[in-house]
C-alpha cells in the first residue's frame, strides 16, 4: 500500500522473540534483560493471520528477526505458513547464525528464501567480547552452511563500532571468494548503540579502498532493503553499506515492523504505530485489523531524527532485541 508520504510499503519485518543466545554490547546490557513471558509473544497462528492481512494490503516480502529468531521453537513451521500466503514472494531471516547449521535444512524445506547473518569480527576473543559469548565457531558453521546451500541468498551484516576496526578488511575479504554481500551497517543511537563510537560509511570505505583498491558502485539493488553496493577488483561477491546516519534513506523506506509482542512500528526510531495484539486478543475481526494496519501505515513518519537532539523522541518502550533491527 501507499503511505501518507507516497511511499510504497511492501516489506514487513517480524520479530518473533525478544530472546537471544548472545548479548551484544550495542543491543543488550551485560546483566541481560528479563525476557517477556511466552504468552505475551504473538503465537505463530496470530502472526500468520496478520500476515494474510498485510499481504492483502500489498506486503510482498517478509523478514523474520528477533532477538534471535532461531531461539524460538518450530520456526520452519512459521516460515512455511507465511510462504503459503497468496501474494507473499519471499520469507527471509536475520540471524546471528549460532543455531543455523542445525536448523537450515528444515528452514530450506519450509521455503526460506534468504539469510542475513550478523557477524562483527572473525577474531574469537573479540567476538566473545562483543557478544559476551564464546561462540564464534558456531556462527562460522552457520555462515558456511548458508553459503553451501544451493539457491539461498546470503548476506553478512557487520556493525563497525571502533573495537572491530581491524576486522573490517578481513570481513570484507569474505566476499572475495564467496558470492556473498558483506554489508557494513552504521551504528544507530538506539538503546545501547548510542554509547559506542560507530564508524561512518566514509571511514569504512577509506579502510577498504586502502586494502583492496577503488570501489566501483553497482547500479543493481540486492533484496528489499536500503543497502547500496560496490564491486571490488577480483571480488566474487559485493560490499555494501546501510548508512542510516550519514546517507538517510527514509524517503525510499518501504517497510514496517511487527515487534515480538505484536506492536506494529511504522518507524524504527519512533513509538508510532498500533498495538495489534490488543486488537487481536480483544476479538477484532479481519476488517477492523486491516483498517488499523492501513491507518497506522498512513501515519508512518516522514523520517528519523537520529542525532538531532532537538527532535529526538526515541521509542523508550522497544529496544533493538525486541524490534529486530
Ligand atoms: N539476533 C539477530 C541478529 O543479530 O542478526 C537478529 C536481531 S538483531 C537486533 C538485527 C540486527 O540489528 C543485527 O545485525 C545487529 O547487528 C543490528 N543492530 C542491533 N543494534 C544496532 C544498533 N544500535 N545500530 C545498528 N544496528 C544494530
Ligand atoms: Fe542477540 Fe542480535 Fe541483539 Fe546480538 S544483535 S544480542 S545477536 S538480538
Amino acid at each position: 500500500m501507499i503511505d501518507g508520504q507516497g511511499r510504497t510499503i511492501d516489506y514487513l519485518r517480524i520479530s518473533v522473540t525478544d530472546r537471544c543466545n548472545l548479548c551484544c554490547v550495542y543491543c543488550m546490557p551485560p546483566e541481560g534483560v528479563e525476557w517477556m513471558p511466552h504468552a505475551d509473544l504473538l503465537s505463530y497462528e496470530e502472526i500468520i493471520r496478520l500476515c494474510h492481512l498485510f499481504a492483502r494490503l500489498g506486503v510482498r516480502k517478509v523478514r523474520l528477526t528477533g532477538g534471535e529468531p532461531l531461539a524460538r521453537k518450530g520456526l520452519p513451521q512459521l516460515v512455511a505458513g507465511i510462504r503459503a500466503i497468496p501474494g507473499i514472494e519471499s520469507v527471509s531471516m536475520t540471524t546471528n547464525g549460532i543455531a543455523l547449521a542445525e536448523q537450515l535444512p528444515a528452514l530450506l524445506d519450509a521455503g526460506l528464501s534468504a539469510v542475513n547473518l550478523s557477524l562483527d569480527t572473525l577474531d574469537r576473543a573479540q567476538y566473545a567480547a562483543i557478544t559476551r559469548r564464546d561462540k564464534l565457531e558456531d556462527a562460522l558453521r552457520g555462515l558456511h552452511a548458508a553459503l553451501d546451500a544451493p539457491g539461498l541468498r546470503v548476506k553478512l551484516n557487520c556493525v563497525p563500532m571502533g573495537e572491530n576496526d581491524g576486522q573490517l578488511v578481513p570481513l570484507a575479504a569474505l566476499a572475495q571468494d564467496h558470492d556473498l554481500a558483506v554489508r557494513f551497517i552504521e551504528l544507530m543511537p538506539i538503546g545501547l548503540g548510542g554509547g559506542l563510537p560507530g564508524r561512518t560509511e566514509e571511514e569504512v570505505r577509506a579502510r577498504l579502498e586502502a586494502a583492496f583498491g577503488p570501489m566501483i558502485p553497482c547500479s543493481e539493488t540486492l533484496g528489499a532493503g536500503p543497502g547500496h553496493y560496490f564491486t571490488l577488483p577480483h571480488f566474487l561477491g559485493k560490499v555494501g553499506f546501510i548508512s542510516a546516519m550519514t546517507h538517510q534513506f527514509c524517503h525510499q523506506c518501504n517497510r514496517v515492523r511487527l515487534t515480538a509482542t505484536g506492536f506494529l512500528k511504522t518507524c524504527l526510531q519512533y513509538e508510532t504505530g498500533v498495538d495489534l495484539r490488543a486488537l487481536l486478543r480483544g476479538g477484532a475481526d479481519d476488517g477492523v485489523l486491516e483498517a488499523a494496519i492501513a491507518a497506522a501505515i498512513q501515519h508512518k513518519p516522514l523520517r528519523h531524527h537520529f542525532g538531532d537532539a532537538a527532535v529526538q523522541r526515541a521509542d523508550e518502550r522497544h529496544n533493538m532485541h525486541q524490534i529486530g533491527g
